[in-house]
């Protein structure tokens, strides 16, 4: 694991230090299902390596950033979502609702989804 930040609650999860249900696990990422879903399928995907938001993503993480969408296809076929849909969605910083500081792509299915987002 690169980038431990101790005081990050993802960084925690990855650490085992808090429990969640990892449903997917590879070199560079996890995920886990959302602990208050907004969706019957509403996993996170997050990187090992600890990057704060969009804003803090270098070139050189552009693998990894990859892998989380690589990720969210897999999940979203175990799910049985890749026909009728989902989305895949990041949010950053204060206006766009970001609350945990590393980054995680939120995967949500198993229901239509309105669009825009409020
Ligand atoms: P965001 O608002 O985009 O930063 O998303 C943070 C997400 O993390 C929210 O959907 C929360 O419900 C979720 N969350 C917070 N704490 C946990 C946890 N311990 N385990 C799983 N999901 C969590
Ligand atoms: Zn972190």
């Amino acid at each position: 694991m690169s980038d431990h930040n101790p005081e990050c609650l993802f960084c925690k999860i990855l650490a085992g230090e808090i429990p969640a249900d990892i449903i997917y696990e590879s070199d560079s990422a996890i995920a886990f299902r959302d602990i208050n879903p907004q969706a019957p399928t509403h996993a996170l995907v997050i990187p090992r390596k600890h990057i704060a938001t969009i804003n803090d993503i270098d070139v050189a993480d552009q693998a990894i950033v990859g892998s989380l969408f690589s990720a969210a296809r897999e999940i979203a076929a175990a799910e049985g979502l890749e026909d009728d849909g989902y989305r895949a969605v990041m949010n950053c910083n204060e206006a766009a609702g970001q609350t945990v500081f590393h980054i995680h792509l939120h995967l949500l299915g198993g229901r239509a989804l309105a669009w825009p987002p409020g």
